[in-house]
């Protein structure tokens, strides 16, 4: 079976963890904090903190942006659930902004109008969490004008994105938001088995993290001097760390990178042309970005669909399907009775195909034959 996505190691990743394993710190070593450094250098950011998944960075970037029981929190149906069950998680009340269909990002006029309306009745959001679907970043510049106006917090879910760029800025600089968030599983750009992270330019956002990460312990600005081994819980955290081995693994895939994001390119631009040809539609990349190409997205027939789904299935295609719409799953569905035209409409046209690194030129091509012959 092809996947629809899929990591790359080497011997080189394998001997950097190997490494970790003859050494004196499996966890709370120096390879966390070169990690960080390594992010912070390579996003343009100025304070990253590692932790053992994105689901736990989203969850504490929250929770540092002071997101609470009852506060309002927006994000995108489109997406991987995490988005918005981190913010259930502090208590918050969740809703939807519908997207955009040739992009699938969080819709800028939707938003617009949700914030009208909900000026008027008193409701406006604490914080938005638009997602970067694909790789593509959000339009975050209009998003970070409307942030002024209406005044809510920005977290980017960038778990698709990191190696992509906007406004010739890399994803993760956090130029028009307070925080943005990483992830490091396998399916991602670059992986630590499981992973995270949480970047941000405010030294104070950063402070909080780092202190939620590890059970709002700490060793500095302590209330009595009782001796050496002594230590305070101020806030209520987590273990939410990255381990030693993950991070070494992080390092070394970090410098193969820029590659990962170029095939992904090359695959996808090979995509595009082909597409093209035959005139069948997929996701777009606006022209101002350049995506990291996470997911590449193809659109059929909504009555379709799963026909060639499972075709493409049958004949050892792992396509998948980003996402079913989060106000749609079960567990939603008993909050609320939402209704996302934009988002359910695009959801029964779209289908994952194949992008990965290692992916090779010939099955890229079979993928598009498989396509242009199921349509
Ligand atoms: C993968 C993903 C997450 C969660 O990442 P984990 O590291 O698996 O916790 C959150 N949001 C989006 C959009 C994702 O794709």
């Amino acid at each position: 079976m092809i996947p629809y996505g899929k990591q790359s190691i080497t011997e080189e990743d394998i001997k950097s963890v190997e490494k970790v394993l003859r050494s004196d710190f499996l966890t709370q070593g120096p390879l966390v904090p070169l990690f960080e450094k390594r992010i912070s250098e390579y996003t343009g950011v100025k304070y990253t903190t590692a932790v053992n998944s994105a689901t736990s960075a989203l969850h504490i970037a929250y929770l540092a942006l002071d997101i609470k029981k009852n506060d309002i929190v927006w994000t995108s149906p489109i997406t991987f659930v995490a988005t918005s069950n981190a913010a259930l998680m502090c208590g918050a009340i969740v809703d939807f902004v519908d997207i955009e269909e040739n992009t699938l990002n969080m819709s800028v006029s939707e938003l617009e109008k949700k914030l009208i309306d909900a000026k008027e009745i008193n409701k406006l959001p604490k914080l938005v969490a638009p997602v970067h679907m694909c790789g593509q970043s959000c339009d975050m510049e209009q998003i970070y004008n409307l942030s002024k106006k209406y005044g809510f917090k920005i977290v980017e879910d960038a778990s698709h994105a990191i190696g992509g760029s906007y406004q010739n800025l890399k994803v993760g600089s956090c130029k028009y938001s307070d925080i943005t968030v990483l992830s490091f599983h396998p399916v991602k750009i670059i992986t630590t088995g499981e992973g995270g992270a949480v970047l941000t330019n405010s030294k104070e956002l950063d402070d909080k993290v780092k202190l939620l990460r590890t059970h709002g312990i700490v060793r500095e600005n302590l209330t009595r001097d009782e001796g050496p081994w002594y230590y305070e819980q101020h806030e209520l955290g987590y273990n939410y760390r990255m381990t030693e081995l993950q991070a070494a693994l992080g390092v070394s895939q970090l410098d193969r990178i820029d590659d990962f994001v170029a095939r992904r390119n090359e695959i996808a631009n090979y995509y595009v042309q082909k597409l093209d040809e035959a005139k069948i539609p997929y996701v777009r990349v606006k022209e101002d970005r350049y995506s990291s190409y996470h997911l590449f997205v193809i659109k059929v027939d909504s009555n379709k669909r799963r026909k060639i789904f499972e075709e493409m299935r049958s004949i050892g295609l792992g396509v998948q399907v980003h996402y079913f719409p989060v106000h749609k799953q079960p567990y939603y569905k008993k909050m609320k009775d939402w209704t996302l035209p934009a988002s359910e409409k695009t959801y029964q046209e779209i289908i994952s195909i194949p992008i990965f690194y290692t992916l090779s030129n010939e099955d890229a091509s079979f993928v598009i034959d498989a396509i242009k012959r199921l349509w």
